[in-house]
């Protein structure tokens, strides 16, 4: 594979010298709405009362709905309307259709979604057109339903898996919501389910002495620090992302939350240099891990449909990214989607380089799957 070759505009993504290490700046958006719903229900009325008090201490003025129907968020143009839908946070009850789960492979058996939308501003984002309307991020008020609702799903023969971070970056707003930890106490105690979430972020803080009971694998989402840098907006740091998983992998009793963890390497890319970017990303992550820990590897490959394209592009229409078709292979989902993917020779070549590298450095880590 020619380096770059999928890059024509490379300069933004070539290796840098020196790493950033910020901590993600914490969200605090510019309008919080409550639907009527989320303070009023019978059942869920506590948890939204309690993200009330949450956002109210973070000093978010609180505009309450008097319908269950958001409006104002749509601007003059597509990236007004970005703009806006950005900051704004809604806390809702989530609709009865999302009682109904879907399935996730590869990453977890079912989605339980806390959220939709998401603060940061990647610019490959997976979300841009999977979700429908302006990215505004939406809370779900009437999360003990849905947690409760899982039970349903699970099977006496496994433990059933259940991955929350599908639709949103869980740790982005956890400070403003406590939906995660709400999820990890509850399946803390659910022999027959495990828990899964992802995150780009680094506050942790609020996840330690929960009581996960081992059932909940925390998984930080990792590029190489030119991606990073040029493409994850309103992210965490490389650095800062390592020192979160570290302090999630190491046992309590050195200060760490003794979860089981796991790395996500997404997304992968043929950047200018790409084999010594990940190199120096994977040497790094092995100095971060010098502990014996439970740790999982999961590689996603950039990928992108029609739809997404179409709207990554009116929301970042300076990006780096190369969104030629021309130069990806064309993968068909069993209903009919169409997603570009990379070539099969220099998907082989990623695959066999990640393999390598990952097993010279964490021969006891799995690689759950390769996509
Ligand atoms: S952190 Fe994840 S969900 Fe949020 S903008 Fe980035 S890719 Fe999208």
């Amino acid at each position: 594979m020619s380096q770059g070759q999928l890059f024509p505009s490379l300069d933004v993504l070539a290796p840098t010298a020196q790493p950033r290490t910020h901590a993600a700046k914490v969200w605090l958006p510019k309008r919080v709405v409550f639907t009527p719903d989320a303070l009023e229900q019978e059942f869920e009325q506590e948890f939204g009362q309690q993200i009330l008090q949450r956002v109210t201490a973070h000093g978010l003025e609180v505009e309450l709905l008097k319908s269950n129907r958001l409006t104002g968020v749509r601007g003059e143009d597509a990236r007004d309307t970005y703009r806006r839908a950005k900051s704004t946070l809604a806390v809702v009850c989530a609709p009865p259709s999302a009682l109904r789960l879907q399935p996730t492979p590869p990453s977890a058996d079912w989605q339980m979604n806390l959220a939709e939308g998401c603060p940061a501003h990647c610019q490959y984002c997976y979300l841009a057109g999977s979700l429908a309307g302006p990215p505004v991020v939406k809370v779900f008020a009437n999360l003990p339903q849905l947690l409760r609702n899982t039970a349903a799903y699970e099977r006496p023969d496994r433990p059933v898996s259940f991955e929350v971070s599908c639709y949103t970056d869980v740790l982005g707003i956890e400070h403003l919501t406590g939906s995660l930890a709400e999820c990890i106490r509850y399946y803390g105690e659910r022999e027959g389910a495990t828990l899964r979430f992802v995150s780009k972020f680094d506050q942790v803080n609020s996840l330690m002495g929960l009581p996960h009971n081992g059932r909940t694998r925390a998984r930080i989402s990792l590029n190489a620090e030119a991606a990073v840098r040029g493409l994850e907006g309103g992210t965490a740091s490389v650095e800062a992302r390592l020192q979160a998983l570290r302090k999630l992998a190491l046992p309590p009793e050195q200060g760490g939350g003794g979860y089981p963890v796991g790395v996500v390497l997404a997304p992968i890319m043929p950047l200018p240099g790409w084999q010594q970017q990940y190199r120096t990303l994977l040497d790094r992550l092995a100095a971060t891990l010098d502990f014996p820990c439970d740790l999982t590897l999961e590689c996603i490959t950039h990928r992108f449909t029609p739809g997404s394209k179409e709207v990554l592009l009116q929301w970042y229409p300076n990006t780096s990214l190369d969104f030629s078709e021309t130069a990806r292979a064309v993968k068909r989902s069993k209903f009919g989607g169409t997603k570009f993917v990379y070539q099969p020779d220099d998907m082989r070549t990623l695959k066999k380089f990640f393999q390598q590298e990952w097993a010279q450095r964490f021969p006891q880590a799995p690689l759950l799957y390769w996509t």
